[in-house]
């Protein structure tokens, strides 16, 4: 008789499962065990977790090489459309299936059970020690306790409570019903007619249960919030689940709160910010079915849900989708194919798409709804630019005489404003003054940022941090150093001394780092506690500030320089999003942005709110010579510790040209040409839509014989260009 034999997939680096044999003594129906179920492996000398696999078990490799699998591992199996979805943005990002999987199965969310289980005694119960037999009595009294209650109660430690369910004498059972209800009905608004029109189509695409995209795109204050929670509604009134991703976990609080009132009971969470017994809890709700609304970050893709019947990708366009280390993958693309998967609708929201979404919208791929108006009958803000090269500031100060009237006037009138720059820290640029050395970070090739708030340099791509020093390296003169240019504290140091009795915050990743700490600067900002906000992208996003009324954009030229082809499009989205921040209830709002290039299209389509008009200016650019979304592209990341090994590599793969219809450029060096000391070179493959790049490059690569020290990483649909 042959032994069963499973194929196990484990969260570790390899593109394959590996066979296991199944002994009969660990299942009740002797040679079943269910795909989706995770496991513990022996993996050399360790054990690890895994879950069992679709692939069929290799027939070539005997039995006697195979080793058991060790045991269950008592937790929800991965569900087939998970499994799916990992095989699918495995092949496509070429990263291998395992560490896909990984993004799924955390090991820390197995190590215990979920703290919402409590313990019951399985049976026959006959305990092996006084002190077991205390516990196992202690327990016929009480309703199903955790682990710390039930030692408690028994006055014995825990382990004794987590020694007995080792040994099969407890077994843990679901406490409580999980999470509240949602209620899809609880205090649904009234909505306007066009709102009204938005809401309906999208309740129909829900309602299909079949899978759609929608571009939901409509002005800043026009109620998109409002109008995708009606695709969370019609997901709940089915009994299935729905997902809502925002870029970025600062603002999870503000939509916690939102979402709470609109459905009458909190969301789920899930984003890096949990602690782990909240996340094995999430986790656990998820994958039972009890979590009906999971609001998270991108790698809440990755959750087991049972039924998922429609996803929100909020702010769609925001670059802060892209996964940029490990499998490189962009999230708003892959919630896509998650909702096909899924047999789910899929809602992209933006004020400013992107032109991939634009595009496939106008080419009927993605239903198409818009919202031209603000709620509440709010005027769009006022936007003008000040040009900087007639009104400069003072020297050495970064605000033109027109920011520092308007915010004075704001301050008279008992408004709020606020400042916008996209710099952490305090200047970009620390320069000798007696001979120009710059201060560069020792890993990576980028300028030192001075932070004066820590008193120190700062590397924003590696986080080497350093004094400034007193001596400049180079010339050896003393107290030498100046910083060049702007960066939020030194707008914060302008304006106290320009307004020092105005209220100010400064909001900036370095400075609010925890999402609780977004919730009281949020909560001070609508509280009108504040009087100026200063901040960077942060500030940019889906925030509502009702007092806010004007906005000043320090440095509307900044996304501008760098020679990337989407370096356009993505600087209208940002300052759109900033601008939108302006006038959003009953006072109107003001925006200036100040420039050196008034006259460039970007600032054009922003003062006159044409941004179809300037999205359909970008295409133009970019079709001709099949620039994504018109055509396909791939970015090969060849690094290596050494420089003349990056670049030797690089080189030679350039030279043997993939197909005839795939266009190699480069190598050029990689966005952070040196990051965490390893020198990256990039090559970008370009080919029509038609063309898929993966099994190309596959097959590329395995032709090339490339230097053992030199590593290759793949960014399929790279974002700069
Ligand atoms: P967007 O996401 O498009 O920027 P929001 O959904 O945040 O817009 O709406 C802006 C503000 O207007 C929010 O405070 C929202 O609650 C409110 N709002 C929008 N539509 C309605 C409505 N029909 N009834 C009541 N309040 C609304
Ligand atoms: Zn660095």
């Amino acid at each position: 008789m042959t032994a069963t034999r499973v194929a196990v997939l484990l969260p570790y680096p390899f593109d394959r499962a590996f066979d296991y044999i199944l002994p009969d003594a660990l299942v009740t129906t002797p040679g079943t065990l269910p795909q989706g179920t995770i496991v513990t492996v022996p993996l050399g000398k360790r054990m690890v977790p895994g879950v069992v696999w679709d692939d069929p078990p290799d027939a070539a490799m005997p039995d006697q090489r195979l080793k058991p699998i060790a045991a269950i591992i008592d937790a929800p199996t991965l569900p087939a459309t998970l499994r799916r979805f990992i095989d699918w943005v495995a092949n496509y990002t070429m990263a291998p299936r395992g560490e896909v999987l990984a993004l799924a199965l955390k090991s820390n969310l197995l190590d215990r059970p979920p703290d919402r289980f409590g313990w019951a005694a399985t049976t026959p119960t006959t305990a092996t020690s006084p002190r077991r037999q205390t516990v196992l009595d202690t327990l016929a009294t009480l309703d199903r306790p955790d682990t710390a209650a039930l030692a408690a109660a028994a006055g014995v430690s825990p382990a004794i409570v987590r020694a007995m369910a080792d040994a099969g004498l407890l077994t843990q059972i679901r406490r409580d019903p999980g999470a509240p209800r949602l209620d899809p009905d609880a205090a649904p608004p009234t909505f306007s007619p066009e709102q009204a029109a938005a809401a309906a189509a999208i309740r129909a695409s829900i309602d299909a249960q079949v899978f759609s995209v929608t571009l939901l795109e409509g002005v800043t204050g026009s109620g998109k919030t409002e109008i995708y929670c009606e695709a969370v509604a019609q997901a709940l009134r089915q009994g299935r689940q729905a997902l809502v991703l925002l870029p970025e976990i600062a603002l999870s609080t503000q939509f916690t709160a939102r979402l709470a009132a609109r459905f009458g009971a909190a969301p789920t969470l899930w984003h890096s910010g949990l602690s782990p017994a909240t996340r094995r809890a999430n986790w656990h709700a998820i994958a039972n079915g009890t979590a009906q609304l999971v609001l998270g970050a991108r790698s809440a893709l990755f959750l087991p849900f049972t039924d998922l019947g429609a996803i929100i990708v909020d702010e769609e366009h925001e670059a802060a989708y892209k996964q940029e280390d490990g499998v490189i993958y962009h999230a708003r693309d892959m919630a896509v194919v998650r909702a096909r998967l899924a047999a789910a609708g899929c809602i992209l929201a933006s004020a400013t798409p992107s032109l991939e979404s634009a595009i496939n919208a106008e080419a009927g791929r993605y239903r198409h709804i818009t919202l031209t108006a603000r709620h509440g009958g709010a005027a769009m803000p006022s936007i003008e630019t000040l040009d900087l090269r007639l009104a400069p500031p003072p020297r050495g100060k970064f605000l033109s005489p027109v920011l520092i009237e308007a915010l004075t006037a704001t301050l008279a009138a008992g408004g709020q404003s606020m400042l916008f720059l996209n710099r952490r820290g305090y200047a970009p640029l620390t320069l000798c003054r007696a001979c120009g050395h710059r201060v560069t970070c020792p890993n990576c090739t980028a300028w030192l940022v001075e932070h004066r708030a820590r008193i120190s340099l700062l590397c924003h791509h590696c986080g080497h941090t350093e004094r400034q020093p007193t001596l400049c390296p180079s010339c050896s003169a003393e107290h030498s150093f100046v910083p060049i240019g702007p960066g939020v504290e030194r707008i914060a140091e302008e304006v106290a001394e320009l307004f020092p009795d105005a209220r100010r915050i400064v909001m900036a990743s370095d400075v609010i780092t925890t999402p609780e700490q977004a919730a009281a600067a949020t909560r001070a900002i609508i509280a009108h506690d504040v009087d100026i906000i200063i901040g960077t992208q942060m500030i940019a996003k889906a925030w509502h500030f009702p007092d806010l009324t004007l906005v000043g954009v320090v440095d509307a030229d900044l996304g501008l320089g760098g020679g990337d082809l989407r370096a356009g499009e993505r600087s209208a989205q940002l300052l759109h999003q900033v601008a939108g921040r302006a006038g959003r209830a009953a006072l109107p709002g003001r925006v200036i942005l100040q420039s050196f290039a008034p006259d460039h299209p970007v600032m054009h389509a922003l003062c006159s709110g044409d941004l179809a008009g300037f999205r359909a200016a970008e295409a133009s650019l970019r079709e001709p010579g099949h620039w994504p979304p018109f055509g396909r592209l791939a970015g090969v990341i060849i690094s290596a510790d050494q420089a003349e090994i990056a670049d030797a590599a690089a080189n030679a793969l350039a030279r043997t040209a993939p197909t005839d219809d795939v266009i190699v450029l480069g190598p050029a060096p990689a966005p952070f040409a040196m990051l965490r000391g390893r020198h990256r070179r990039r090559l970008l493959l370009r080919a029509p839509r038609t063309i898929a790049l993966q099994p190309i490059i596959r097959a590329w690569l395995a032709r090339a014989t490339l230097p053992r020290a030199a590593r290759i990483d793949i960014d399929i649909d790279p974002i700069s260009f």
